[in-house]
């Protein structure tokens, strides 16, 4: 059995660098060029890893060239039919996502599992509490041995590029099914708590449920899996990976959660700036205060910060009073003192 599997180059290993991974949330339609741009878009903000649903080979020459400009190694989710698997490892994907409970007969699955060790292509078992082959008896165990089953079909042809994911949309499960898998297996895990709901709800129950796994050094790959912008589960992946000590670099942000004191809008200044800070690979910290009383000292220890009282805004770097600017030009001032720290 193996314990580690690779993508396009990107090391699958529990507990060691572990990745961040998203998907697309619409067809790809004939778009190539914005879908790419999406995709150094998030790459920047720290995805490493990006996925999008293969229904029907009616996309598969825009797919191609995706796959061929993209930053990041590209996986293709595939459900029912198995020529799509085949299709999608044709078409220049790392790796493709599948169920093998839902591919039909086991030979379907097999033909996949070989074309994918011929072409050096990595396969994610993904396996998801509502779709198992069988009911009844306890969820967790026969995920697992489910799992299990599907991992010897895959080395009884030779074949060990595998990760394997077991999700529910019950917090608990997944996380007792990744546990009980890692004490069975090694196979680099791909962990995520599915159908999470909006941010505030997917992200609480993702981060209990992950970040329990990944400080027991379980999990290769991660996703949060929002109801909402793309760029809002790659953020939350960053962010608990960060928090987690497991990743490093990056615009830390910080920000009071403003008071009776409040004199600046730093909740709007915030969203104004936000999306290019979190593409900028600077190690930094940078600091949005509700107030000019107590806001430059609650920040003296960020980089760079920023509040203001009326008109005023005042920028700070390295706790002393950098700029003192009118609102109207704050923007262009913050990006000045950006670059420069
Ligand atoms: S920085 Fe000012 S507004 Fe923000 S929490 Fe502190 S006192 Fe309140």
């Amino acid at each position: 059995m193996s314990t580690r599997a690779n993508a396009g180059g990107l090391v699958f290993e529990n507990g060691k660098n572990v990745s961040v991974q998203s998907m697309y949330d619409h067809r790809v339609e004939s778009d190539p060029d914005y879908v790419v741009g999406r995709l150094h878009e998030l790459h920047a903000m720290g995805c490493d890893l990006f996925r999008f649903s293969y229904n029907s080979t009616q996309d598969r020459e825009v797919f191609r060239e995706i796959c061929s400009r993209s930053p990041m190694p590209l996986v293709a989710d595939i459900h029912f039919d198995y020529r799509l698997a085949l299709d999608a490892l044709d078409t220049g994907f790392s790796k493709i996502r599948i169920n093998p409970g839902n591919i039909g007969p086991k030979w379907k699955t097999m033909e996949v599992v070989r074309k994918a060790r011929d072409l050096d292509r990595c396969i994610r078992i993904g396996l998801n509490s509502g779709s198992l082959p069988r009911t009844g008896g306890n969820r967790v165990s026969v995920m697992v041995d489910t799992a299990l089953e599907y991992l010897s079909w895959f080395e009884s042809a030779g074949f060990r590029n595998t990760v394997v994911s077991l999700k529910s949309s019950d917090p608990e499960e997944t996380f007792a099914a990744c546990l009980e898998f890692a004490g069975k297996s090694s196979c680099p895990q791909h962990l995520g708590v599915t159908e999470g709901g909006g941010v505030i709800s997917s992200c609480v129950r993702g981060t209990w449920t992950l970040g329990r796994l990944l400080s027991r050094g379980i999990g290769a790959t991660i996703r949060y899996s929002i109801n909402g912008p793309i760029e809002k589960e790659v953020q939350a992946g960053v962010e608990l990976l960060r928090t987690l000590g497991l990743r490093r670099g990056g615009v830390r942000i910080v920000a009071c959660p403003r008071c009776g004191r409040y004199s600046f809008d730093s909740e709007g200044f915030l969203a104004s700036v936000e999306a290019r800070l979190l593409q900028s690979q600077k190690d930094v910290t940078v600091a949005f205060m509700g107030c000019q009383v107590n806001g430059p000292g609650e920040a003296k220890n960020a980089d760079l910060a920023v509040t203001g009282i009326g008109n005023a805004v005042f920028i700070y770097k390295k706790g002393e009073l950098y700029r003192k600017i009118d609102r109207c030009d704050a923007q262009k001032a913050f990006w000045e003192a950006f670059e420069e720290i």
